[in-house]
């Protein structure tokens, strides 16, 4: 293999391979590092527990990305050519109540309402209101994720021209909360809108976080929350086959250790074992920024931006954890017995999911508050285990560092933790005794950083989604187009706009830029359509 190539990419989550597979489309000789043993970092599916059960480690949901161009246009012909299929699950969700009631989200919209009538009228009401006033403002909103800071309006400027607009400017900095709380007069529908916007572990009471509380329902009742068949890797693994037929080539097992920097530009990076890659043309980082700025001499970066960095806020952690079992568990569902959900959790009263929110930010866990979701995709795709059984994943947050009450996380505390988290589900689905689990693991805050250092101290949206951090904003004021104050270095992943989740909005932003400095344009690349 030849040690220099036209792009050298130092990460490969799915957004870099996005950005590495547009530039291999174009001509561009570009390689892919990567720490782990496969490329896509949070799209990952492996055999963490026993052979045979395949689970999605990180990400299982690809709702964000399906309003990508990348997919609506299938511009890199991942669908077509390499074999990416999604299945809309139905039901969408499927909450129960600290009281023991529940609630279902059916992709029939007439349905969901139906299920909100049975708590309250008036928020069906609101619930078809929030769901028709989001569908005026989401292209406005799709529009900005998918095109790059400085390329397009920023978000106000496009939506003050925009006829509902300005009440969109107002709900972009209030928080979910102020919205489910205004909207809403159920203490269950409250408590379901609010599991619903907690999804991305934006707090619920964090200025900014109100539009969440239209965007996660908004999404989900139009397609469900995309799971892709085979596993959340089969993502990144179609477009590793993309790169590769364009001649670009994917190195794993290889950790990135140092940017090479030679009269002021980026012109590759060296590896843990000390190889070097070098780059004509320029080097794509989506190494985590807290720990990029440790590559190069400080000097090199200059003091705004790495004051830029340091308050750079990391956001929360997750915790998860995984069981391999012979049945999946069927929620209770009152007097009709019991449901199957993809998508299943237990849904704390608003007031505990405030209170869990603001206690991580203090390292310790407000039990009756915490946010829990139950994740079976064998439901839509029993490909992943043998013999019927099931790969369920929990995913939650917690603190990075292990609280009091539980012991270090390596030493007992993710154990008990995960139990916790278990008890809970076994209380929802009374189907899931001990017998019918096979095996068990969990994730701790600490796991998830180890397994994927950009996931920076277990946070796996590349750092907080707050107002301070978002837009024009991530990472960097004065940052946000992917150029970094290195010469010949750009930025992607979840550290840059639009952020975390899988999106793939930051690896195609990345591409138009980059294409852009080469006087290349991503239209001219895909042949057609429109560049953003
Ligand atoms: C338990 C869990 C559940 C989640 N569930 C969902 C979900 O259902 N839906 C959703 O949309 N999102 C979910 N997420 C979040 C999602 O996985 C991430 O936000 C997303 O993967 C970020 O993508 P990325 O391309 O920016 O980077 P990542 O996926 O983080 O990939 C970064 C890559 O860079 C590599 N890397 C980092 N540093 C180096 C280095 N120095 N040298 C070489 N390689 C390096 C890593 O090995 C990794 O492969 C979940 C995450 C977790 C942990």
């Amino acid at each position: 293999m030849p040690d220099t190539f036209d792009f050298v990419v130092a990460g490969g989550g799915h957004n870099s391979l996005i950005t590495a597979a547009y530039l291999a489309r174009a001509g561009y000789e570009v390689v892919v590092l990567d720490a782990r043993s496969e490329a896509g970092g949070g799209a990952s599916t492996e055999e963490l527990l026993i052979p045979g059960y395949a689970f999605d480690s990180c990400s299982t949901g690809h709702t964000l990305i399906q309003i990508n161009p990348l997919l609506i246009r299938d511009e890199l012909g991942l669908v077509s050519e390499f074999g990416l299929t999604y299945v809309d699950p139905d039901p969408v969700a499927h909450v129960v109540f600290p009281d023991g009631e529940h609630f279902t989200m059916w992709l029939d919209l007439d349905r969901t309402l139906e299920e909100i009538r049975r708590f309250s009228a008036a928020d069906a009401v609101a619930y078809q209101r929030m769901l028709d006033e989001f569908d005026e403002v989401k292209g406005v909103y799709g529009q900005y994720r998918f095109t790059p800071i400085g390329y397009g309006p920023s978000l106000d400027e496009a939506l003050v021209d925009h006829p509902a607009g300005r009440v969109w400017m107002r709900r972009n900095v209030m928080s979910a909360w102020e919205v489910i709380g205004r909207e809403f007069e159920s203490r269950h529908i409250q408590a379901f809108m609010s599991w619903m916007a907690f999804q991305t572990a934006q707090p619920l009471d964090s200025p900014g976080s109100g539009y969440l509380a239209y965007s996660l329902v908004g999404g989900r009742q139009r397609r469900s929350w995309s799971v892709p068949l085979g596993g959340s890797a089969s993502l990144p693994r179609a477009l590793v086959k993309a790169i590769a037929a364009h001649g670009g080539t994917v190195v794993t097992d290889t950790l990135v250790t140092s940017l090479i920097t030679e009269n002021g530009r980026c012109v590759g990076v060296e590896t843990e074992s000390g190889d070097q890659y070098r780059a004509r043309r320029g080097v794509i980082s989506s190494i985590h920024v807290k720990a990029l700025v440790d590559m190069a001499p400080a000097e090199s970066w200059g003091e705004e931006f790495l004051y830029g960095v340091d308050t750079y806020n990391e956001g929360l952690s997750s915790f998860a954890s995984y069981y391999a079992t012979t049945e999946a568990p069927q929620m209770r569902a009152g007097d009709s017995g019991s449901v199957e959900a993809v998508s299943a959790g237990w849904a704390a009263w608003p007031e505990d999911v405030i209170e869990f929110g603001r206690g991580l930010r203090q390292s310790r866990i407000h039990r009756p508050g915490m946010f829990l979701l139950f994740v079976t995709p064998t439901l839509v795709d029993p490909s992943r285990a043998p013999g019927g059984g099931h790969p369920i994943k929990i995913l939650s947050m917690a603190p990075y560092d292990a609280p009091e009450d539980l012991g270090d996380w390596d030493s007992g505390g993710k154990e008990a933790l995960a139990g916790e988290h278990f008890g809970i589900l076994q209380e929802c689905a009374p189907n899931l005794t001990d017998d019918t689990v096979l095996a068990r693991g969990a994730k701790s805050p600490v796991d998830i950083e180890r397994a994927n250092p950009h996931m920076w101290r277990g946070t796996i949206h590349g750092g907080d989604r707050g107002l301070a951090y978002g837009g024009a904003q991530r990472p960097v004021p004065g940052w946000a187009s992917h150029r970094m104050p290195i010469d010949g270095l750009y930025q992607t992943g979840a550290t840059t706009h639009p952020g975390g989740s899988i999106t793939g909005g930051p690896g195609r932003n990345a591409a138009i830029v980059i294409l852009d400095d080469l006087g290349r344009s991503l239209v001219e690349v895909v042949g057609g359509g429109s560049a953003s």
